[in-house]
């Protein structure tokens, strides 16, 4: 059947070490996973189950090192900031997990970052409605290669950093997670069925700021390919 519009590209991420790339379905984030991020956020350290929000597919801003990315200023913001995250990518479908067998449905891990509009998201927040307009922009999710779990094993610890101009402003470890990857997995799959192409984002350290155009952002994963981007006016 003839498409009435001229396709796009599908979205999709470099599988690292490879020719391979990874078609993105869905876009899955958890909020406040760790500690230190809840509380600069103005939450408490409670150990509540997590909760969930999306963005596009087609927000994936792929970049492969040493590539620099070129993220757009986006629109209707005075406060973009960053959020480095570990994402899982998700390779078999699977619902309704339990945590000991969540991690039979990952392919593999990257580093991303889950841009934000600040001031949107907490506009928002403030009067109880949906987070989209904040989390769910073009380019919103630069991701660098997904590397496979059969390569590099599944994650449970390991530094994870971000910097602003060569200034470290995120520091933290994937152990201070207030919910691990298994336990993350079990909870959203009791709510979506996990489908192959789907990206999870598990939530950032503290340390998160704003970003202007010109701005260098270097995120890192320890055992990841790193990810770099420049804010384009
Ligand atoms: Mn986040």
């Amino acid at each position: 059947m003839p498409s009435v519009l001229p396709p796009w590209p599908s979205p999709a991420v470099p599988v690292a070490g490879s020719d391979d790339t990874f078609p993105v379905r869905h876009i899955y984030c958890v909020g406040r996973n760790y500690a230190e991020h809840a509380k600069e956020m103005g939450g408490d350290a409670v150990r509540e189950p997590p909760f969930f929000f999306t963005k596009p597919a087609d927000a994936v801003l792929p970049v492969v090192p040493p590539a620099l990315g070129h993220m757009r200023y986006p629109l209707g913001t005075q406060d973009l900031q960053h959020e480095v995250e570990l994402v899982v990518a998700i390779g078999r479908a699977g619902a309704q997990l339990d945590p000991e067998h969540a991690l039979e449905v990952v392919y593999g891990y990257a580093t991303g970052l889950d841009m934000t509009r600040r001031d949107l998201q907490i506009a928002m927040r403030e009067k109880k409605r949906p987070w989209d307009l904040g989390k769910s922009f073009a380019q919103a999710a630069p991701i660098a290669p997904i590397h496979r779990a059969a390569e590099v094993g599944h994650l449970e610890r390991g530094a994870i950093r971000l910097s602003v101009n060569g200034a470290l402003r995120q520091q933290g470890d994937l152990e201070d997670m207030i919910w691990d990857v298994p336990h993350t997995l079990s909870f959203l799959s009791q709510y979506y069925e996990l489908l192959p192409g789907d990206l999870v984002f598990t939530g950032t350290p503290a340390g998160v700021s704003a970003v202007v155009a010109g701005d260098r952002l270097d995120g890192s994963i320890e055992g990841l390919s790193p990810l770099s981007i420049v804010v384009d006016p």
